[in-house]
């Protein structure tokens, strides 16, 4: 696998990609500047402050530009490999359509990065910058038109944040956050219907919550549903239901509802026949009793939801009587907290 660490100045890439160099037998591999970069990681008055480097850094993989040092990987990706050498969305864009590479931001107070970069100026024996200079710089670094990096941040398939000033308690949190696990690459099933799910929520008009759903069976997607009025009749939230649209709260006058839920489309759609033995229902929202009921009739053999709703003990009592399987699945998040912090600061 490949992972591409990017974030402000001293946010703590180099910390982090030595730690998967030292840890986990990553190797560091680098890329050229491209013209259109500014140099980051100076000081205010511009003299390069050298970034720190893992000892174990030697026999470095280099290359001149993003389809070199690709061609490179792509032979070698079950082998551990780490840059902080993310320029540009360009080099972004290359690498974000390889199946081996995930893409690392990571973040920090500004506060504690200008200590990290005083700290890091001292060791170098340069005249550190004011608070004022750095966040001058800072903002140039990441929101210059073009070539500021913030849009590359939130590209990234997985965020952190990293405030701690203990280097110990950085690699606590790094340890607890499995960054080579390489299920972070590809989604599982689970993970992939659950997705498809929240997809269909997207497309829900009712005005009392997104559901979404997605019947399966053998691995294939069978319907999709997401809530709101029948065809034919005006959307929820344009007024289609008054029920929903006074503000009822959930599960209150359900019998004065017009609205289908995600499971009772995805049923109507898929049909009696298409629904066998071995489907699963994946649902972003535990189903109700009213559509527990009839997934139970139609021979659904496992219900995984994501979040809880407000039935659910009744739902689950009543799927165990019928003997079909309820799973809460939660998916990975992509968003890591190393809030830990102490003092003195550290440069990472
Ligand atoms: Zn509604
Ligand atoms: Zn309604
Ligand atoms: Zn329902």
């Amino acid at each position: 696998m490949l992972i591409g660490l990017c974030g402000g100045i001293c946010a703590g890439k180099s910390a982090i990609a030595t730690y998967l160099i030292e840890e986990h037998r990553f190797r560091r591999i680098s890329l050229a500047r491209t013209a259109s970069t500014p140099a980051v990681e100076k000081s205010a008055s511009n003299a390069h402050v050298p970034t720190p480097k893992s000892d174990n850094d030697d026999g470095d993989a280099s290359f001149p530009d993003v389809d070199a040092l690709l061609d490179f990987v792509t032979l070698r990706w079950r082998e551990r490999w780490v840059t902080t050498d993310i320029w540009d969305e360009n080099v972004v864009d290359a690498l974000m359509r390889r199946p081996f590479f995930l893409l690392v931001s990571v973040e920090a107070p500004v506060s504690v990065r200008w200590e990290r970069f005083r700290s890091r100026c001292a060791s170098h024996k340069l005249t550190p910058p004011i608070l004022g200079e750095f966040v001058l710089r800072n903002d140039a670094h990441l929101y210059t038109p073009i070539t500021g990096l913030a849009p590359l941040l939130h590209r990234a398939h997985v965020k952190l944040l990293n405030s701690t000033t203990s280097l110990t308690s950085l690699k606590t949190s790094l340890a607890a956050l499995d960054l080579p696990n390489e299920s972070r690459l590809r989604p599982s099933w689970d993970q992939y219907f659950m997705q498809l799910a929240d997809l269909a929520a997207h497309r829900s008009n009712c005005m009392k919550r997104r559901v979404g759903c997605v019947l399966v069976r053998e691995k294939r997607v069978i319907s999709t549903g997401y809530n709101g009025t029948p065809r034919g009749l005006r959307n929820c939230n344009e007024g289609g239901c008054t029920r929903c649209n006074e503000g009822s709260h959930a599960g209150a006058d359900l019998g004065t509802c017009l609205c289908l839920h995600a499971e009772e489309n995805a049923l109507l759609e898929a049909g009696r026949d298409r629904i066998r033995e071995d489907s699963i229902l994946y649902c972003n929202t535990c189903p109700c009793l009213t559509c527990t009921v009839k997934i139970t009739q139609v021979g659904i053999s496992e219900v995984v939801y994501n979040q809880a709703y407000s039935v659910d003990t009744k739902a689950a009592s009543i799927f165990a009587t019928a003997g079909v399987k309820l799973r809460q699945f939660s998916p990975v998040s992509s968003q890591e907290l190393v809030p830990v912090r102490s003092s003195p600061h550290m440069c990472l």
